[in-house]
């Protein structure tokens, strides 16, 4: 039977970067991707806000250390801003400055930087469950001191550690598109994707174009939604339409159970409003690489994960998805109650959404 110090289920950012701080400290950690190729297919819009944005959205966030040093080759385009399309077709355009990247050469990246740390990474391996103290997967028994779920939204190691399921996630859809986008997302709202949003999002002669919805708006599949969407816009896919869920409610009440912790998507750790996760997967992995390695160096309680990631994450995430159910309560009922909303919301308003800050007073 294999045994490690830190067991680690999932190669996206949570679980490589989880992988990669854990091993800096010197525990033997091993880390399970059920998929064949890290990164492999990609799901995702690919869209990273700046260090500064980032720092806005969290600035409990002291120390960056090197977490976002991502070299420019993965870095597609810079944009800078993001148009906010009503029904209508009115644009309300905000500045916002960021970056888009291929997902799967990024998830590449995170996952060699933890390698190269010494974290061992098993491809095409399930994990499958917790019995007897030890993870059952596809490839046979596992002994463990830590077990970190970094498995996604619908993550089997939170379940397996008692601990509470996302609740409501909605599907979306993507695929890439070629042509100059210019330098702005694009994210449109009302009856094209009802409860979130469908989106256009530029990168170098290519974009990566979605749909996310919620079902309790809907009268139809993600994919009629989506397709009717590249229509209505004139976009031909290059590629296979992938989808997956979003974490919609904010985090999980409990991330921590035994000697187990959840992080990233499997936490809930997305930003109810515009379904953004990738930044916070990987500051929330960096606590999580950490605690688990003080835990095997020098008994420090995995409860320090819970409490650092929430002092610095937990406010901006309730805000957001306080702001969430404020949209779905008044702004999504209608084409027309969308306008409206976003009307009255107005420019600085919805920077302030956007960025996980109040909306009124
Ligand atoms: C369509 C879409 C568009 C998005 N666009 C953006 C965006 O533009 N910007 C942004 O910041 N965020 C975006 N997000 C959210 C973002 O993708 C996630 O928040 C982020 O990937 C979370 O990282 P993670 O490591 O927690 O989970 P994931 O990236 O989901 O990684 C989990 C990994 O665990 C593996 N796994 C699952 N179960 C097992 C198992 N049993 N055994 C072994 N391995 C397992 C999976 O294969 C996967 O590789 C988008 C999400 C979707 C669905």
């Amino acid at each position: 039977m294999d045994e490690v110090d830190v067991l680690i289920v999932g190669s996206g950012p949570a679980g490589s970067v989880a992988a990669r701080y854990a091993a800096m400290k010197g525990a033997s950690v091993m880390f399970l991707e059920r998929r064949p190729t890290v990164g492999v297919p990609v799901r995702c819009g690919e869209f990273m806000p700046s260090d500064e944005e980032i720092l806005n959205m969290f600035p409990k966030l002291k120390d960056m250390d090197s977490l976002f040093d991502i070299p420019e080759e993965l870095r597609c385009l810079n944009t800078v801003g993001i148009d906010l399309i009503n029904p209508d077709g009115k644009v309300t355009v905000l500045d916002f400055n960021g970056y888009t990247t291929d997902r799967d050469r990024f998830d590449q990246y995170l996952a060699k930087r933890a390698q190269e740390e010494g974290a061992v990474l098993s491809t095409d391996h399930a994990f499958q469950k917790i019995e007897d103290g030890v993870a059952r997967t596809s490839k046979g028994d596992i002994k463990y001191k830590v077990i970190i779920g970094a498995d996604g939204p619908g993550s089997m190691v939170a379940r397996n550690l008692g601990l509470q399921k996302n609740r409501n996630p909605y599907p979306a859809m993507t695929a890439q598109v070629k042509g100059d986008y210019g330098n702005h997302t694009q994210m449109f709202f009302g009856g094209i994707a009802p409860g979130a949003y469908g989106w256009i999002i530029p990168k170098d002669g290519r974009a990566n174009i979605g749909v996310g919805m919620s079902p309790k708006f809907s009268n139809g599949t993600l994919r009629a939604y989506f397709d009717k969407f590249v229509d209505k816009n004139g976009l031909e896919p290059v590629t296979k339409v992938q989808g997956k869920y979003v974490p919609s409610e904010g985090p999980i009440p409990k991330t921590v159970s035994g000697n187990g912790m959840v992080v990233g998507d499997a936490a809930g750790q997305v930003i109810s409003v515009n379904g953004g996760g990738i930044p916070l997967a990987m500051i929330a992995g960096r606590i999580c690489g950490n605690v688990a390695a003080d835990n095997i160096n020098n008994g420090t309680s995995l409860q320090a994960y819970e409490t650092e990631w929430r002092d610095i994450m937990e406010k901006p995430l309730k805000l957001a998805a306080f702001n969430k159910k404020l949209a779905d309560t008044f702004a999504f009922r209608s084409d027309f109650t969308t306008k409206m909303c976003m009307g009255i919301l107005g420019k600085r308003r919805m920077g302030n959404l956007i960025r996980c800050k109040r909306i009124f007073p």
